[in-house]
């Protein structure tokens, strides 16, 4: 399985907090959780040429994983379409955190995908599909001391299945964790993960990524986008 690591990488220039906590940058501590004998993780940053998402790179690609924050806007329109058309041949997506804004998630939901926010929360995920793939082995709830509250309501489209709920201590509750399928891709979002709090150090949500890279790779890729007009079979 081929996985590719993406993070806009703009916050870990501005505060070396942020890779103390994850160092090389939230794209190559992902990395480095997602890596195993059977998951080969490659990065990419707003930095490379392209962003690093390449027709070549992107063909490859089983399952493309996205964080973004403030730089939304300088992933260019073509950049997008190339991905959204990936997914919709069958690459997998994950939509981390603050990636609820960018350009590829709010295309695939053809929403604003706003929500309510404030930093420092006390948030306990609750495991509500427990049967679920991605939720294998995942705690029915834990907690995540310090988090960013995500609250609803989310304006996303329905979701597929929702996995996972957040309860914040200020009383807000969120869809942690939701599935969609588009085209021959599946998407996963998934909420905590903000660049100043420890969400990724967590066992919990280490399980979650590496049972949603597993849940949204692809048995084929690549599969043509096309309408023919075909002759009866029969
Ligand atoms: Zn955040």
């Amino acid at each position: 399985m081929k996985v590719l690591v993406w993070n806009e990488n703009f916050h870990e220039k501005e505060n070396p907090y942020i890779t103390e906590l994850y160092p090389g940058g939230l794209h190559e501590y992902i990395a480095s959780i997602l890596k195993s004998d059977d998951v080969e993780v490659s990065t990419a940053t707003l930095d490379d040429e392209e962003c690093g998402l390449t027709d070549d790179v992107l063909k490859e690609t089983d399952v493309l994983i996205w964080w973004g924050h403030m730089a939304h806007n300088k992933v260019s329109d073509e950049i997008v379409e190339r991905v959204h058309n990936y997914i919709m041949s069958g690459m997998g997506l994950i939509v981390l955190h603050s990636g609820h804004h960018s350009k590829i998630f709010k295309k695939i939901n053809g929403t604003t995908c706003n929500l309510k926010w404030r930093d420092g929360a006390r948030e306990r995920i609750w495991t509500i599909k427990p049967n679920h793939p991605i939720a294998e082995g995942v705690d029915e709830t834990f907690v995540l001391e310090c988090e960013e509250m995500y609250g609803e309501p989310f304006d996303i489209s329905e979701p597929m299945e929702t996995v996972f709920m957040g309860w914040f201590d200020g009383g807000e509750v969120f869809r942690s964790g939701c599935t969609w399928v588009r085209g021959n891709g599946k998407i996963f979002y998934f909420q905590p993960g903000h660049e100043t709090n420890k969400a990724f150090h967590n066992e919990n949500v280490q399980k979650i990524l590496k049972n949603a890279v597993k849940w949204a790779c692809p048995i084929k890729k690549n599969i043509p986008l096309e309408c023919p007009h075909t002759e009866p079979f029969e």
